[in-house]
């Protein structure tokens, strides 16, 4: 069996509303609204997609008093931790802490006067909530923009230091940072370096990613050798795409690090002349209806048995394809043959079954442990 060699960097545990961030907590996966903050009803249509789709923690942008007036009703709606994205205005800052933001996503260097960034920290200790700190390579301070010429690791560092350094001074620790470029080394290199420097949570990501393919691509590259080496806490991957994508694709970064899991962990063949059915069109299949489950679980689909009974015997449930008939392995274990014509519907009904059995096995564990 292969164990997983990740040591994840200690941190600082904090609190975005009921899911901690940091220290021994799993890593949690954030995503964006991208619906008007004004529109309630869109908004938390939205929120409740991610949720279902496995969102820890959702971020709405608050971009006015109207939009603060707005989150609280939101607020009110949906059970998910919200964090509040505001941009200078300390006002809307103030507003959304009283409204039930749990997080907010506010820079204290851009806030303006000290008496301004003390008020939003004390308002944020008096609603026991927390803050995240964002440094994004496109929008470095100009005299740091100068300094270094060009975004580096070494300027998004002195960025964030800055912000940091106004929260120590106020002896406010309840925050998670992010530094995020669009370069996939530009922004290993600045997380590098900063969790070589604080012990705050670091909330990852490669900031306008792109679109769904390469923004995936990217994001897997950057925050999945970051997580290799231990580095992260909570991640959001930013795509061109619906915000539940975010979300699935974070999963599957934490999924095939074994670091969460979050329903099933398919095995499959790529494409290959030697499948015995069409591997593509049931896996797409299959992926589709069962969505819904939580449960984690492993299921090898393979179109032959070259690799067929060697995947199958390590997943809880693996089909090695023939024709006319495939052989279904269970646990492990040689189980039975099914119609290979009728495999989507063969698999669900074994997986949804499966379920029910791990679901009970929990349940009576529960029990057991709590006498
Ligand atoms: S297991 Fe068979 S069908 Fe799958 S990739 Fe290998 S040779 Fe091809």
């Amino acid at each position: 069996m292969i164990v997983n060699p990740i040591k994840r960097r200690p941190t600082r545990k904090i609190r975005v509303g009921s899911v901690y961030v940091g220290g021994d907590a799993p890593i949690s996966i954030q995503s964006m609204t991208n619906t008007e903050t004004c529109d309630v009803a869109a908004t938390v249509a939205q929120i409740q997609r991610c949720a279902e789709a496995g969102a820890d923690i959702m971020r709405v942008s608050v971009p006015s008093m109207e939009a603060a007036a707005a989150f609280g009703e939101i607020r009110k709606q949906v059970s998910v931790p919200l964090v509040a994205d505001i941009h200078f205005d300390y006002k809307i800052a103030l507003a959304v802490a009283d409204a039930g933001a749990d997080c907010l996503r506010i820079n204290p260097g851009n806030i303006g006067s000290e008496a301004k960034i003390r008020e939003v920290v004390a308002a944020a200790k008096y609603h026991d909530i927390s803050m995240r700190i964002g440094v994004n390579a496109g929008s470095l301070e100009k005299d740091i923009q100068k300094k270094y010429g060009e975004p580096t690791g070494q300027a998004l560092l002195e960025s964030a230091m800055r912000h940091i350094d106004i929260l120590d001074r106020l002896n406010y620790q309840e925050f998670k940072i992010s530094v995020k470029a669009s370069n996939v080394f530009l922004t290993m290199d600045a997380y590098r370096l900063l969790s070589q420097q604080i012990d705050n949570p670091l909330h990852l990501g490669v900031t306008e990613a792109g679109i769904y393919r390469t923004g995936s691509v990217k994001s897997a590259i950057a925050l999945g050798g970051l997580l290799m080496e231990g580095i992260g806490d909570t991640m959001r991957i930013s795509l061109a795409a619906e915000p539940e994508e975010e979300v699935k694709i974070g999963f599957d970064i934490l999924k095939s690090l074994s670091l969460r899991s979050n329903g099933i962990n398919f095995i499959a063949c790529p494409s290959c002349s030697r499948q015995e059915f069409n591997v593509i069109a049931v896996m797409q299949a299959l992926e589709e209806r069962l969505e819904d489950i939580r449960t984690p679980m492993d299921v090898s689909v393979i179109g032959c048995k070259v690799n067929g009974p060697g995947e199958a015997k390590e997943a809880d449930i693996g089909v090695v394809g023939a024709a006319p008939r495939s052989l279904v392995y269970r646990n492990g274990e040689k189980s039975h043959l099914i119609d290979t014509n009728q495999l989507v519907d063969e698999i669900e009904t074994m997986v949804r079954q499966r379920v029910v059995e791990l679901e009970e096995a929990k349940s009576k564990e529960i029990i057991r442990t709590s006498f």
